[in-house]
């Protein structure tokens, strides 16, 4: 058995927590170096004039993933916070005055189908059957291979049911094969935006996001979501884990193939191993010497990331009418914004984007009789911005939200920040200022995302949204652990005196 004393891991967003719990709770001594003051990463939260805003995830989907992890350690995400299923689970509004709230109901969601194309609730009952099929693979199989090679993929149930999967395919020309109504495309084309790229360019097999959104639902962990930053952190804690916040590593000193030492501005750490759930590219490529680096600046160059975003964080001194906890707003031409982001990256006329308005269903996230909104507009990443610019966006998002609610609300704004790329870049030393860091195009999926090891140092593994499987709070949950176990596989580390062994044999 190789002598493993001390991991440090960089970063505290949700995959470090993950795998520094999974790897304390072996007895082994682990460390989260972590630049900003606070854990959680892009789930971080600040508090301002009563409010408490949220900074980064509002959608909780597949509370399984969430509950399996804390299963791990014999919790349960209730002994930590207080779940709650949104109905409806979000309301989006069209062009041409026309809006639609999706009911958590499953009888009420296809007679709303029904209502608006004949034959459509047939035609989503057999969507969402398919949809669970490629959850279920998909979860339980699929987001669980490290990616190393294809073999993974060999005799397994996902490759015998590739066809079934519909990896060859697009989500756009699936949904578009069945259903003809735009709004109940756009319905059911919008979940895949959180995995970073366009309908059309990602593969079919992820409609699985449909059986997330419309069958198991959207909830919401009372509080806010910086409850469940809490629950990965106290948990941590609880499991030996220590934290160093305010604490960038800037470089590393390396000894025989290995990194030796974490160098943080004028203080350096000793390590035996060392897992990076910083963003991957900006380890890789400004904290490792370059020529230890897994990938060069070309290879990062040619990445499709995902957005950026532009959010805006707003207080205001009366409730807002008309609107519900998660608010869409579809009523532009979304070709016109997804070319923006994509094709001809560009700030975007006219940009579709989402509100949430947490209030709605938690007094305690805003003052009694106040409103607290968190608005999203997604945009290219790397393009440059200014403050005319935000302000320019902020004008058109509150004058569509008084247009579509009926209300004028401009005048009780009494508390207004933005976040945006150079924000991503500096607190999170994200790539290009992306949110949710690499699209899952097919080009960049499985064997073909960024490798969790590193090809030429012995004791570096790499988990977050950049890596296995992707981007999103499920993703990451799935990358800490998976990259953990790999850890305790690889290192053959003891469990009451047998060699670890992953609950599931992933590899
Ligand atoms: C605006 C926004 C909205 C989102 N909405 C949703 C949603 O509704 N639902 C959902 O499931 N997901 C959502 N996501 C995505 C989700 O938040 C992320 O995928 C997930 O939190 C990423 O976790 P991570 O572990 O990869 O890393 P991160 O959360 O990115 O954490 C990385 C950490 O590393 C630290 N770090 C970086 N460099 C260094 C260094 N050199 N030294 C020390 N520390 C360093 C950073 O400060 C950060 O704390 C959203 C993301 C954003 C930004």
């Amino acid at each position: 058995m190789k002598m493993i004393n001390k991991v440090g891991i960089i970063g505290s967003g949700y995959s470090s927590m993950v795998a520094a719990c999974c790897l304390a709770e072996k007895g082994i001594n682990v460390t989260i170096y972590e630049k900003n003051e606070m854990p959680g990463g892009r789930a971080s939260k600040f508090e301002a004039q009563g409010f408490t805003f949220d900074m980064g995830p509002s959608w909780y989907w597949m509370p399984e993933v969430f509950e399996n992890f804390f299963n791990r350690f014999g919790k349960k995400s209730a002994d930590f916070y207080n779940l709650e299923r949104l109905d409806p689970g979000y309301q989006v509004f069209f062009g041409g005055g026309q809006k639609m709230s999706i009911p958590s109901d499953k009888k009420e969601l296809l007679n709303l189908f029904e209502s608006i194309e004949m034959g459509a609730a047939e035609k989503l009952e057999k969507f969402l059957s398919e949809a669970e099929y490629k959850y279920r693979v998909g979860i339980d199989e699929y987001v669980w291979k490290p990616g190393k090679s294809i073999f993974e993929f060999v005799d397994l149930k996902v490759f015998k049911s590739f066809l079934k999967l519909q990896m060859l395919s697009s989500v756009s020309s699936n949904v578009k094969a069945l259903f003809k109504d735009k709004r109940l495309q756009q319905i059911l084309e919008f979940p895949v935006l959180f995995l970073g790229s366009m309908p059309n360019r990602i593969p079919a097999l992820y409609t699985l996001m449909n059986h997330a959104d419309l069958t198991l639902g959207t909830w919401y962990p009372k509080g806010g979501m910086y409850k469940v930053t809490e629950a990965f952190y106290h948990l941590a804690l609880s499991l030996g884990v220590n934290f160093k916040f305010n604490c960038e590593i800037t470089g590393v000193k390396i000894n025989e193939k290995k990194i030796s030492r974490l160098i943080s501005n004028d203080k350096s750490f000793d390590v035996d191993f060392v897992i990076t759930g910083a963003d991957y590219q900006h380890f890789d490529r400004s904290v490792l010497p370059n020529n230890y680096s897994n990938y060069s600046d070309s290879y990062w160059d040619k990445r499709e990331m995902a957005p950026s975003s532009l959010l805006f964080f707003l207080g205001f001194n009366k409730e807002l009418k008309g609107l519900e906890h998660h608010n869409l707003f579809f009523d532009t031409d979304f070709d016109e914004h997804a070319s923006a982001i994509y094709e001809n990256p560009k700030w975007p006329e006219n940009p579709l984007f989402y509100i949430c308005a947490p209030s709605k269903t938690d007094t305690s996230v805003a003052p009694k009789g106040h409103e607290n909104l968190f608005a999203l507009i997604p945009l290219a990443p790397g393009i440059k911005e200014n403050e005319d610019l935000h302000q320019k966006y902020l004008n058109e998002i509150i004058e569509r939200i008084e247009l579509k609610t009926g209300t004028e609300i401009k005048q009780n704004l009494v508390y207004n920040k933005s976040f945006s790329i150079s924000d991503f870049k500096s607190r999170y030393n994200a790539f290009k200022g992306n949110a949710y860091g690499l699209a899952n195009t097919l080009k960049q999926t499985a064997i073909l995302k960024p490798k969790f090891y590193n090809r030429h140092l012995k004791n570096l593994y790499y988990t977050g949204q950049l890596t296995v499987p992707g981007p999103g709070m499920p993703p990451a949950i799935i990358s800490g652990q998976l990259v953990a176990d790999q850890f305790l596989k690889n290192n053959n580390i003891k469990v009451n005196g047998q060699a670890f062994q992953p609950d599931f044999e992933r590899v």
